[in-house]
This record gives C-alpha cells, sequence and structure tokens, in this order.
C-alpha cells in the first residue's frame, strides 16, 4: 500500500510557486504548544513543509530544524524562501531511528491513504528519540475523499485516529478539535493530534 497519492504532489508540483508565495502566516499557537514540550536547540523534522512557513519560526528560535516536503517543486520553493536546505522525503521514506526529539507534520498527513497511516506512524515512532514529541493535524471527517483540487484526503474522525495511534504505545496523546479552513477557504473540523513517546 502507498502513502503517495499521485494526484495529490502532482497538484503541489504543479502549483508550488503559488502555494509556496500565498499569503500564510505560520501556525502559532499549535507550533508554539509543540515547542513547549522541547529543549532549547531541540533537533525537530517537519515532514511535508509546504512553503516553509512553519520551519521558518522554528529556524528563528534556533532550533536544530531539517524542513523536507515529499514534492520535490514545492521543496525548492521552500529552499529558496528559507535559504535552509530542505530535502525531499516522502512518508513512507522515513527511516531515521531515535533521531528528532519532536516531529512536526501540519496538515500534511491527511493525504496519506487510511491503510498506508498505520505504517508511517510507526515510522515516526521509531524516528523519536525517547520522550520525544510529534504533532500532525488532519481535516475531520468519515471517510476518505478528495476536494475539488482533487487532492485525497484521509477525513479521519477522532476515534479512529485515537485508535491507530494507539497502536504504537505513545506514553500521551491529546487531540483538540478545531474549526478553521484551508488553501479550498472552506470551513473546516482539524483535529490536532500532539502524541508523547
Ligand atoms: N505543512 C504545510 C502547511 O501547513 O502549509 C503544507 C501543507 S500542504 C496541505 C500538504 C503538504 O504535504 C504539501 O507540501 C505536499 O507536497 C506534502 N505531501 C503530500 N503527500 C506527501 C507524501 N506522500 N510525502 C511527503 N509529503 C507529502
Amino acid at each position: 500500500m502507498t502513502a503517495k497519492d499521485t494526484d495529490t504532489i502532482g497538484f503541489y508540483a504543479r502549483e508550488a510557486e503559488t502555494y509556496a508565495s500565498r499569503r500564510r502566516e505560520p501556525a502559532v499557537i499549535q507550533l508554539d504548544q509543540f515547542l513547549a514540550h522541547l529543549p532549547a536547540g531541540a533537533s525537530i523534522l517537519e515532514l511535508g513543509c509546504g512553503g516553509g512557513q512553519d520551519s521558518r519560526y522554528m529556524l528563528d528560535r534556533r532550533y536544530d530544524v531539517h524542513p523536507t516536503d515529499g514534492t520535490p517543486e514545492l521543496a525548492a520553493e521552500a529552499a529558496k524562501r528559507l535559504n535552509h536546505p530542505v530535502g525531499v522525503l516522502l512518508f513512507e521514506d522515513i527511516d531515521a531511528q531515535a533521531q528528532y526529539h519532536g516531529i512536526f507534520a501540519n496538515a500534511c498527513l491527511l493525504h496519506v491513504p487510511r491503510a498506508a497511516l498505520p505504517a508511517i506512524i510507526g515510522k515516526i515512532h521509531i524516528a523519536l528519540k525517547p520522550s520525544g514529541t510529534f504533532y500532525a493535524s488532519y481535516k475531520a471527517g468519515e471517510a476518505e475523499g478528495r476536494d475539488r483540487f482533487d487532492r485525497f484526503y484521509n477525513y479521519p474522525s477522532e476515534q479512529w485516529l485515537r485508535e491507530l495511534y494507539a497502536q504504537f504505545g505513545w506514553s500521551k496523546i491529546e487531540i483538540t478539535e478545531l474549526t478553521g479552513s484551508g488553501y479550498d477557504n472552506e470551513p473546516t473540523n482539524w483535529l490536532h493530534v500532539t502524541a508523547t513517546k
């Protein structure tokens, strides 16, 4: 089961420059809550960094940030804007072991088919140091589907995510639901998940 949806990556490749240069403030509330779990200068892997605004926020606060994205065109756009290397990394290719204090995945694992998500959460668990922190956000829903840009979403419920994460022995899992929006400007219920190894 592949974790990569070709149409979704195709959208980000085509739209890379527009997507990276759109006006988007960093996810300050989620970033500050995530960073509060980590030591000064912590080693952080950002997955699906898009235009790199959240990595910018963490780099400016002197964390050891490793921004990555699975769309090469978007990784290149983020690298230009950050003036910092951005790795091309598909979720399924994560192979670090006990390397990071924190892994930040804002609005990106929501593109992974449900059947492929357990393997990715398992890789993230392995990539974290003991007591490490993992943040991810998902668009809430009841069934997998696509948006009007043909991007794929797993649209989980809170219960579905709890049962999935519980398979990996996190010491703590916190899920908060907040309303917001996204690139499509549609009203959206977001599930913000913070898990501690
Ligand atoms: N995190 C950024 C933000 O909050 O603005 C970008 C979010 S955007 C909705 C989703 C990102 O996930 C895109 O940058 C896309 O290239 C990346 N992505 C999608 N599928 C991926 C995959 N299988 N592996 C790695 N990155 C992927």
